[in-house]
């Protein structure tokens, strides 16, 4: 029933191309999945941390470059077991042309209503050391890592 009514479907990657905000110990995670061999666009990482949590200057970047740097081949995720909170959560119930960003604009959008999961998200994200935009988060978390390490993949940063 709730699937039937979702606008979500495989091959969408709006929201993708949206600031999307974790946490330092989704960070933390999503560093451990790049070390073991997840995909990760390097370039676009480093250029979408650069807009840190500015919203402004993140809708400034063409919309192949404000794609996380998850999204892989398809417009698939190649973290999908693992991706963050936010991206599990957020099911949209209004029409998919709403989700579209191509014009640098963020639309209203309707979600699923999941106020449980939503408190614990706050929650979890009002207890969490640092929260803000994925590849800011991300790029710290990996420059953390670098020091500690000579990994292979901290030596393409
Ligand atoms: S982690 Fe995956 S689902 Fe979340 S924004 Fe990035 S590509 Fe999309």
């Amino acid at each position: 029933m709730v699937k039937e009514n979702v606008s979500c479907k495989s091959g969408c990657s709006a929201c993708c191309h949206t600031q999307v905000s974790i946490t330092s110990d989704e960070a933390s995670l999503l560093v451990k999945q790049i070390v073991s061999g997840a995909e990760v666009d390097l370039r676009r990482l480093r250029l979408l941390a650069d807009t840190g949590n500015n919203a402004e200057e993140f809708y400034k970047l063409s919309y192949e470059d404000r794609a996380c740097p998850f999204l892989g081949a398809g417009d698939t995720c190649t973290v999908y077991e693992n991706r963050p909170s936010v991206c599990r959560t957020n099911h949209v119930v209004s029409e998919p042309v709403l989700c579209e960003t191509r014009d640098g604009q963020e639309q209203a959008v309707r979600l699923l209503n999941t106020h449980r999961a939503d408190m614990i998200m706050m929650a979890f994200f009002k207890n969490s050391k640092e929260n803000g935009a994925l590849p800011k988060m991300l790029w710290k978390a990996l420059k953390r890592l670098e020091k500690t390490n000579s990994n292979a993949v901290v030596n393409k940063l």
